[in-house]
């Protein structure tokens, strides 16, 4: 099976429609998503119809909780409490329902698990960044693979300390005997200093990933972001990727 897996689209349509053509170009089976589907962008229902068409598991991410009431916004900094708090104004009934019932945690075929921010305490929604960290998580999942995200940042982090950043994952080869971590990045919203939409690529029988950067008109999301009095600062960092 080749699986697409993505994560953190924040309500960046642009980013999303142009990550499902590169999915469809590729030929993926099926596709997944670990949370954030809304939050800081302009597009949070239409963001959710495209997940719901297209994506075969979803598990929650923290500002997906936020936007409908299921979390507290107090460790929030202010630009994404104001954008929770415009994105639960203008979702729909039925989108609203959606994200109140998504699953923290979700197994899916042949040795996944998806988690968006971290497999030992996903309510905790703790940042996974340096292997140390990570290191901890193996012993809270079975499965040979636990796809997240939630940093923003890609990223491969395997159970004998190994720790490789996105940037050096065109075609990945994994062991057998090795259980890996894989941040897929960020669709809507990358913060590894590369502008592009990002998600990752898993070939089961392979055994191989490669992390994607796909190209989108971040120009039109950022004015979007603008127009819907977003605060500035969310449009100012998408050029930027940070
Ligand atoms: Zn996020």
């Amino acid at each position: 099976m080749r699986y697409a897996i993505i994560s953190d689209i924040h309500g960046n349509i642009e980013a999303l429609s142009a990550i499902l053509g590169d999915v469809e170009a590729q030929g993926a089976d099926e596709v997944l998503c670990v949370g954030d589907l809304v939050g800081y962008g302009a597009d949070p229902n239409e963001c959710i119809e495209a997940v719901r068409g297209n994506c075969s598991v979803v598990v929650a991410g923290n500002h997906d909780w936020a936007s409908v009431g299921k979390l507290s916004l107090e460790y929030f900094n202010a630009a994404a409490r104001r954008a929770a708090e415009w994105t639960e104004g203008v979702l729909s009934s039925n989108n609203r329902r959606y994200l109140l019932n998504l699953p923290l945690t979700a197994a899916a075929g042949e040795g996944i698990l998806l988690v968006h921010s971290s497999p030992a305490h996903p309510e905790q929604w703790m940042y996974l960044f340096h292997p140390g960290q990570a290191a901890r998580e193996f012993a809270s999942f079975s499965q040979q693979v636990c796809f997240v995200g939630h940093t923003h940042q890609p990223a491969v982090f395997t159970d004998n300390g190994g720790f490789h950043l996105g940037e050096s994952l065109s075609d990945f080869r994994m062991g057998a005997g090795t259980r890996y971590l894989v941040n897929v990045g960020s669709v809507g919203q990358p913060r590894d200093g590369n502008p592009k939409a990002a998600y990752c690529l898993f070939n089961s029988e392979e055994l191989s990933l490669e992390l994607r950067r796909v190209e989108y008109d971040v120009a039109l999301s950022s004015m979007k972001i603008v127009e819907s009095n977003l605060p500035q600062s969310l449009a100012e960092r998408l050029p930027l990727g940070l």
